[in-house]
């Protein structure tokens, strides 16, 4: 299973599809990308090879500059279409891709659920869109400070949210997650071979350590909200 995420000048779509094909080694049993446009958030995902994504992404392209994208090793709901990465909320302004398990999902659902919200999927992840959106006020990293209250169990999130289009927020807890630093661009993976062929400049984040990727800028902060100064590690090794 693996995370990616890219911000920056390029076209999302492949390039996130490449940097995933770098994680294959992980397993997965499906595959997935959400990319932002002037249209809003687009999501193609299914189940089965990332050739499968890549087919369909030839067949119907998405354009945008900024995206993220998921394999999946699934634990809760089957491999299917539906049950892919990445999950989103009832208008598609908020979507999620997630590397873990949340533990309390299910206590989550039925509080969500008994708020009006309604699930697509089988899935732990789905919360943590629904999650946000109950929190969303305008400010995509404070909602996701908040869902991360509430939410128990292993983590690495890639989060991006149609209102706010130049930006994209990322955390981790007991689940990997790196930052990699480009110029004009900036990428989050699971592990350093997906984006390599990029920059060889990354942050390595400790467990719930916020990061807000813009294109120009990345910023990392405490839970709290408080700045994190962090060294850039420079790999040296080649994969
Ligand atoms: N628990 C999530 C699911 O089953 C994420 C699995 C993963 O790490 O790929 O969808």
């Amino acid at each position: 299973c693996g995370i990616v995420g890219y911000i920056g000048k390029r076209q999302a779509a492949p390039l996130l599809v490449e940097c995933l094909s770098k994680l294959e080694y992980r397993g997965y049993d499906s595959a997935g990308v959400a990319i932002i446009n002037e249209k809003g958030i687009n999501i193609e995902k299914c189940k089965g090879r990332l050739k499968n994504l890549e087919e369909k992404l030839n067949q119907s392209p998405i354009e945008g500059t900024m995206g993220i994208g998921h394999t999946r090793w699934a634990t809760h709901g089957e491999p299917s279409d539906v049950n892919s990465h990445p999950h989103y909320n009832k208008d598609m302004t908020i979507s999620v891709v997630h590397n873990g398990i949340i533990e309390n999902y299910l206590e989550l659902r039925e509080w969500l659920q008994t708020l009006g919200y309604e699930f697509k999927s089988e899935t732990d992840t789905e919360v943590v869109p629904h999650l946000i959106d109950y929190f969303y006020e305008g400010d995509i990293v404070k909602a996701v400070m908040k869902a991360l209250d509430k939410i128990e169990g292993s983590y690495a999130l890639g989060v991006v949210c149609s209102h706010e289009p130049d930006k994209m927020v990322a955390v981790r807890k007991d689940s990997p997650l790196i930052v990699g630093l480009g110029e004009g661009e900036n990428f989050i993976a699971s592990d350093i071979p997906a984006i390599l062929a990029y920059t060889r400049d990354v942050y390595l984040l400790n467990d719930k350590e916020i990061v807000v990727l813009t294109r120009d800028k990345v910023e990392i902060m405490t839970k709290e909200g408080l700045p994190v100064q962090k060294e850039v590690f420079h790999v040296t090794w080649d994969a």
